[in-house]
């Protein structure tokens, strides 16, 4: 059995094998992508001390420096639940069980749907959540984004340097974007915003091919034509797998004390998939750091 098992692979993970690893406890890491929500990155400016990297290339860095331990790495597998027996054991979708003394639970997070017809239908088919990955697909033509905070606004203002027309749709009557980013939106010309705009359903016949929305002030219906809808409206934790495992709240998250401890004794949770109050880079891969002593002290009190 390992003594450490972290599972995920992004920043929190990577940061956590690193640190049980040099401890010298036996480590094992698991992730469905390494690299996690970074991959999805262009450019990053706030990983501090690096003054700019890319989203890829700073996941390579992750995998180049976990390797550089004796951690096993078992990416491509995915967790479907978490157990105390004896040991902890981790059920994988493939059917094998991984045992451990402890665990790092460090599964991050995902875009969040609007769950309205016709999203789940065109998903790749005109419906996008990564504005970095997916931009370049709809160089010159009309598209639409769902969602005025940070994450919306800036795809906003990305996506119109590449696009023909860019209709953001905001649910609330005002945008929640900081207002430097709405500052930078209202220069642009290409760019319509909606408020209060409940979207109703993607259309299309083999791909993306328009919008309904409701007005919410009018309750009048509206249709755009477009051939893309990037839907920004925040991330959920990758947490449903644990079920009952271990005390989550109510959005779903975590709930880790300052040491990074869960309501259950040897599991600890780290990152994005945590109760943390802010989700960045650094701030993950510190959590990960607290989360891997924190087990290391346990395996002492344990053993
Ligand atoms: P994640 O990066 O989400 O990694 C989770 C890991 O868990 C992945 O390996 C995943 O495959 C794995 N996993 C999930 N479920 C399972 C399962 N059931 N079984 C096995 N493995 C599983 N932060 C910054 O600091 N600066 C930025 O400029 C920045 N820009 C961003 C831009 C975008 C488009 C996005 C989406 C995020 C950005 N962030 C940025 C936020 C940053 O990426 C996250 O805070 C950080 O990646 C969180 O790390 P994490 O390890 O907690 O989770």
């Amino acid at each position: 059995p390992f003594d450490v098992l972290v599972v995920g692979g992004g920043p929190a993970g990577a940061s956590a094998a690193i640190y049980a690893a040099r401890k010298g406890v036996r480590t094992g890491i698991v992730a469905d992508r390494f690299g996690g929500q970074i991959l999805d990155t262009a450019t990053i400016e706030n990983f501090i001390s690096v003054n700019r990297t890319e989203g890829p290339k700073l996941a390579a860095s992750l995998e180049e420096h976990v390797k550089d331990y004796e951690i096993e790495v078992m990416n491509l597998q995915t967790a479907t639940g978490l157990e105390k027996k004896d040991l902890f054991e981790i059920e994988l979708e493939n059917g094998a069980v991984l045992k451990s003394k402890s665990v790092i639970l460090s599964t991050g997070a995902s875009w969040r749907n609007v769950g309205v017809p016709g999203e789940a239908e065109f998903r790749n088919k005109g419906v996008a959540y990564c504005p970095h990955c997916d931009g370049p697909l709809f160089e010159g033509k009309d598209i639409a984004v769902i969602g005025g905070g940070n994450s919306g606004i800036e795809a906003a203002i990305d996506l119109a340097g590449i696009v023909n027309h860019v209709t953001v749709l905001e649910f609330a009557s005002e945008l929640k974007a900081d207002s430097v980013l709405q500052d930078r939106l209202y220069k642009l010309p290409n760019v319509t915003v909606v408020k209060n705009a409940q979207t109703k359903e993607i259309t299309g016949t083999d791909s993306v091919n328009g919008i309904t929305y409701i007005d919410r002030d009018t309750n009048e219906e509206h249709h755009i034509e477009l051939a893309g809808v990037f839907v920004q409206i925040g991330l959920v934790p990758n947490t449903n797998w644990l079920g009952n495992a271990v005390e989550r709240n109510n959005f779903g998250e975590i709930i880790v004390d300052k040491r990074g401890a869960t309501n259950v004794p040897g599991v600890f949770g780290a990152g994005d998939c945590t109760d943390s109050a802010y989700k960045q880079i650094i701030i993950s891969m510190g959590s990960g750091a607290t989360a891997a002593l924190s087990a290391y002290d346990y395996l002492g009190k344990t053993e």
